[in-house]
């Protein structure tokens, strides 16, 4: 799931506490991200044509209990799912559905966290299914390697929004190569993990480098940029939860659960 809202931000950025992990704890932090990371293999190969989002969701709340694991999404302030599934022109925080069942070319987005001995892992995709479009393969590539590249930028030493700029930057150089504008979604954005899902610092997607909390060994951090093919503006449904692009372009969505270290940044959510 997504750290959320530009207001919330600037509410957080003032006196905020930053949870510090030891190696022993993020090596549980991995524990759960591995349980994370197994489950959205599992869900890639099970996202095809004629399947729902909500036989998904049946699939990821099995291989997260399986694992020993709890969903930390399921009944989080009430989200009905153990994953979000967001389709198409919905961004984030989808609500697993058996109405919706998947198309060829849809372009699918499943966020997934659960919980391990008490630690936090979260990380997002986005599935092509069947065969999507070109337009769409490059927005989702763009997505993923600006997660990459913000994921390199979590360096001790450095400061947050380093990142956050970072990832700007990768997807204005991949907008370049591709010729096209890709809107970067700054209403919602990463955020600090560990005891619980979300934590303090809110980590945005966009922004000058050098600014916030420095970076320290021992925080861990959800990077998660949200591209759209269009507009930047978002516009939450009536079911309290969907997230969408408000010109109805397509979106996507990437992320991973990031630990600082004094050797660089290591991705917990892997198997
Ligand atoms: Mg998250
Ligand atoms: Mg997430």
């Amino acid at each position: 799931m997504t750290g959320g809202g530009v207001r919330a931000v600037v509410r957080k950025l003032r006196g905020k506490t930053i949870e510090i992990k030891s190696n022993g704890e993020l090596d549980a932090m991995r524990a759960a991200g591995a349980v994370v990371a197994s489950t959205l293999t599992l869900l890639e190969g099970a996202a095809r044509p004629g399947v729902s989002t909500a036989e998904l969701d049946e699939s990821a709340e099995q291989s997260i209990r399986d694992a020993g694991a709890v969903p930390s999404f399921l009944g989080y302030h009430g989200f009905p799912g153990s994953i979000c599934t967001s389709v198409n022109h919905q961004i984030v925080h989808g609500i697993p559905d058996p109405e919706q069942v998947l198309a060829d070319g849809d372009l699918l987005s499943i966020d997934c966290g659960a919980i391990l001995d008490g630690w936090h892992g979260d990380a997002a995709v986005t599935i092509e299914v069947g065969a999507v479009g070109e337009t769409d393969r490059k927005l989702s590539a763009a997505c993923r390697s600006a997660l990459h590249a913000g994921i390199e930028a979590a360096q001790p030493g450095g400061r947050l929004t380093d990142i956050s700029h970072t990832v700007e930057s990768a997807v204005l150089a991949a907008a370049a190569v591709d010729g096209v504008e890709y809107g970067i979604v700054a209403d919602y954005g990463g955020h600090g993990i560990g005891t619980a899902m979300h934590m303090d610092p809110f980590l945005p997607n966009i922004g000058k480098p050098g600014r916030g909390p420095r970076l320290v060994a021992g925080m861990a951090l959800a990077i998660e940029p949200m591209l759209t093919a269009g507009s930047h503006l978002t516009e939450e449904l009536d079911d309290g939860w969907t997230v969408v692009t408000l010109d109805r372009s397509r979106a996507v969505h990437w992320e991973h659960t990031v630990a600082i270290t004094p050797d660089g940044p290591v991705v917990l959510t892997t198997s």
